[in-house]
């Protein structure tokens, strides 16, 4: 019953490919799949991967894992051709005049980033200094983030025949694996994927530890796999009999993370209770709760150990409820309870969201690469798109304002009527208030947090429910720039200030500063 996070390692070719495909696209895209495989081996034809397979077998099985993660088939097509601009003859406007824009802009993408990687001058020009490699990525490609998702896919298979290339090359690429793209993939909410990063990655930078850990979790496995079996069928007997229809499974901790919290406990593997957890997947949000209640009421939950993701989502949108029992037998068992819905966005979160059953038009994705439909927790993704196509448009953005809020912690707070609104930790009432609205800011006059007046430059915390008091003759104040963290209401609020001509002053006084300055020095 306990899965673990090794995916299948075969060489992937054409007829394979389009078999998997079949169930999933419609006749007319499967066709388009065929011609796109043709085509990108065609322009392979001669090269090899390391491994010795023909190199088609990479593009190819980027395609398998974006077929599987449910990706809009323009993404297919997309993963197929990833490599033909960069390392064949075939140019951009073939393959947008065979395979339509979308598709072509994707591969364009998916190069600029692996450009941006090889840190080539040109681009290293075109993209902003920022404070990471993954803002960086993420800025070169911010307008789509299927972009991200075919990368994800690329970086995936390189690591999983990592093993053909030279130790150095390995610990390079397993390095930048674990710090850019097992993130990456968090912040899109793909957790299966970022789990087999992970575990990829952490056997080739430290295999020592990757194995002693293998064993020491085996050791440990084989004494509670029948123990929690125990537990698994007395939770079973209780839901069916309070009729609760739901599927458990048990899932083990990844080595990866069973490192990571190692290092936290000083090694003592009796401090964690987690290893092995059981799953149990429901219908409704609200049997989630019924089964959280149940379960409280046969064993002794931790208090401290009681988590609802349902009511607040981790940042990335995950959302389950956990909780931690102790059996009568002693047994610290901890529970993950979702519904099939949250469940599978946590396997594959943002991915989930082109899935071919909701995503077959191409209209509703356009939808939601404005921003329109992507729930609250996401709106860091429109926020990065906004950047990103004001970078496109040549407009001036400082260096502050591209320190982009996604990668610090996030709070979560709340409107008046229940909105959910996701912001940076150390978030000020300002910055709820524009990212409500930039209008509704503008006229703030005072905040109300949990009913209470809260003041400008006091921090908000996690599930606070704030209320912005508005009064129409209130305006923007300079003195706001010091009370807002956010780089969209940075910008908003400038260009309010701007508007009312405060701002103007301002840096007008700072160039005559720094003209006097600068006139004072050639005279010396
Ligand atoms: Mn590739």
């Amino acid at each position: 019953m306990c899965k673990n996070y090794r995916i299948l390692i075969y060489t992937m070719n054409k007829k394979k490919l389009l078999e998997k495909a079949a169930p999933y696209y419609e006749e007319d895209q499967l066709l388009e799949l065929d011609h796109a495989i043709d085509f990108a081996t065609k322009f392979h034809k001669g090269q090899k991967r390391k491994s010795g397979d023909p190199y088609i077998s990479h593009p190819l099985a980027v395609a398998d894992s974006l077929i599987q993660w449910g990706m809009d088939i323009d993404s297919v097509l997309a993963g197929v051709l990833h490599d033909t601009v960069e390392d064949t003859e075939a140019t951009l406007d073939q393959i947008e005049a065979l395979f339509g824009h979308d598709v072509a802009f994707l591969v364009d993408g998916v190069t600029k980033v692996s450009q941006a990687r090889a840190g080539m001058k040109d681009l290293a020009d075109y993209l902003p200094q920022t404070k990471d490699n993954l803002s960086k990525l993420l800025i070169a490609v911010g307008q789509d983030v299927r972009v991200i998702i075919i990368k994800l896919a690329d970086r995936l298979h390189n690591l999983s025949t990592l093993q053909h290339m030279p130790v150095d090359k390995q610990v390079k690429i397993a390095r930048e694996s674990l710090e850019v793209f097992a993130p990456m993939a968090d912040r899109l909410g793909m957790g299966r994927v970022r789990l087999q990063i992970e575990e990829l990655a952490f056997s080739y930078l430290d295999p020592k530890e990757y194995h002693k850990l293998g064993n020491l979790m085996k050791k440990r496995l084989g004494k509670s796999t029948r123990k929690l079996g125990i537990v698994r069928a007395e939770v079973v007997k209780e839901l069916e009999k309070h009729n609760i229809k739901a599927e458990i499974n048990g899932r083990v901790k990844s080595l990866y993370s069973l490192h990571k919290k190692l290092k936290k406990v000083d090694g003592n593997i009796d401090d964690i209770y987690d290893l092995m957890a059981l799953r149990v997947i429901v219908e409704t949000k609200e049997d989630c709760y019924r089964v959280l209640g149940l379960l409280h009421s046969m064993y002794q939950p931790m208090i401290s150990r009681i988590k609802d993701y349902i009511a607040i989502p981790k940042p990335n949108g995950y959302q389950s409820l956990h909780t931690t029992v102790i059996t009568p037998s002693k047994q610290i068992v901890e529970f993950q309870i979702r519904t099939y819905f949250m469940h599978e966005y946590a396997e594959r979160g943002l991915a989930a969201g082109f899935h071919y059953h909701e995503q077959k038009s191409s209209k509703d994705y356009i939808k939601k690469r404005k921003g329109a439909t992507l729930p609250s927790h996401l709106q860091w993704i429109t926020q990065l798109q906004d950047i990103a196509i004001r970078l496109r448009n040549n407009e001036d953005i400082s260096k502050e304002q591209l320190n982009i809020d996604v990668f610090g912690d996030r709070i979560f707070v709340y409107s008046p009527k229940g909105d959910i609104y996701n912001l940076p930790e150390g978030a000020l009432p300002l910055d709820f208030a524009y990212t409500v609205h930039s209008d509704i800011a503008k006229h703030a006059y005072s905040f109300r947090v949990n009913g209470n007046i809260h003041p400008f430059d006091k921090p908000l915390s996690n599930g606070d429910v704030v209320e912005v008091v508005t009064r129409k003759l209130s305006t923007p104040k300079q003195a706001w720039l010091d009370m807002v963290t956010t780089t969209h209401a940075k910008h908003k609020l400038r260009m309010q200030l701007k508007q009312l001509g405060v701002i103007e002053t301002i840096t007008g006084a700072a160039n005559i500063i720094r003209q006097k300055t600068i006139r004072k020095k050639d005279k010396s």
